[in-house]
């Protein structure tokens, strides 16, 4: 049988004790509805943090992370029509819901009770092959190149998906709390929508680069904006930065909490935080919908990605630098 090389979680740990672990599995081979890719590059998202270090609980163990893959199908089961080998697919992070539940039913098949995840329910792109279901496979923009397209799959669609949740007003201003691989590319739509983006981050590399990108100004994690905030988005893990990104909205503001997981979020005072109807909301993943509308948005407006590659058999590098805030915009795998 043909192997691929693939790093796998086996037992997740702290990103020291180097969880990540590299192996040769077999390739694996395609469902009825299932497509095969041969990876060409897969971002690494904070997420996959997440699952490495165990915070969030493993759902399938060993597990090959990576839910940000563009590639190109080389072979397909029987049930699917309307792709062909030679193909360039994206495979991002949903990859299954019912729908038959209420949730699916209304739109919502980002809160179906039945969803499955690339990287944390199947295996996922940190992997020379990876299958997907073809009904949650994406088709990619042209314009740009597998690398830079790769991030696009998560930290894009899940960035848009978090910039709708804000319910930023036409021509608002816009808070953005961590300038990662997701904030920089939610900054770019938001500013070829009309909006002026504020930058809140630690690292002076970010700030400059939210600068670069046009943002309007950019300070320290937790510093007051030099005016009220119409709608934030706190894409830092950080559950402090919660009452100082509160604190920073106008009247009726709304704070979308983009991560999947976030650290506590100490005691909030009513009156400074929350009264005059200012929201707090999170963003559970996405559908479908919010993917195929984000990559119509990046064909029609070119994004910016900053990227910085690393050899698949360098994952653990790429982890354990994302853990230290060490990548700048975001970390591809290229086998
Ligand atoms: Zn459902
Ligand atoms: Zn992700």
């Amino acid at each position: 049988m043909d192997t691929m090389a693939a790093w796998e979680v086996a037992a997740p740990g702290p990103i020291a004790t180097r969880p990540l672990r590299a192996v040769r599995r077999p390739v694996p081979v395609p469902a009825a509805d299932e497509l095969l890719v041969r990876v060409r590059a897969c971002a690494v998202c904070r997420t996959d943090l997440h699952v490495a270090e165990g915070d969030l609980p493993p759902h399938r163990s060993p597990v090959i992370p990576g839910h940000q893959v563009v590639g190109e199908v080389t072979a397909h089961g029987d049930a699917v029509t309307g792709w062909a080998a030679g193909d360039r697919a994206g495979i991002a992070w949903l990859r299954h819901t019912d729908q038959t539940c209420v949730y699916c039913r209304r739109g919502q098949e980002n809160l179906c009770p039945s969803s499955r995840y690339t990287g944390w329910d199947a295996d996922g792109g940190y992997a020379e092959y990876a299958t997907v279901p073809a009904d949650y496979a994406y088709r990619l923009p042209d314009g740009y190149d597998d690398v830079h397209l790769a991030p696009l799959l998560c930290a894009g669609i899940i960035g848009y998906r978090a910039l709708r949740r804000a319910e930023l007003p036409p021509g608002g201003t816009l808070g953005i709390y961590g300038f990662g691989s997701s904030a920089h590319l939610t900054a770019q739509v938001a500013i070829a929508q009309g909006a002026t983006v504020y930058v809140m981050t630690r690292s002076p590399a970010a700030r400059e680069l939210g600068l670069g990108l046009g943002a309007a100004w950019a300070g320290g994690a937790d510093e007051p904006p030099p005016v009220p905030l119409d709608a934030a988005i706190l894409f830092a893990p950080v559950g402090d930065l919660v009452p100082p990104a509160l604190s920073a909205l106008d009247r009726g503001g709304t704070l979308a909490v983009a991560g999947i997981h976030l650290t506590d979020i100490p005691v909030l005072n009513y009156e400074r935080h929350l009264f005059e109807e200012r929201q707090l909301r999170s963003v559970a993943a996405n559908t479908r919908d919010d993917g195929r509308e984000f990559l119509a948005l990046a064909a029609a407006h070119p994004l910016h990605v900053t990227t910085t590659v690393y050899p698949l058999d360098r994952a653990d590098d790429a982890l354990a630098d994302l853990a230290g805030d060490r990548v700048e915009g975001a970390a591809v795998l290229v086998p």
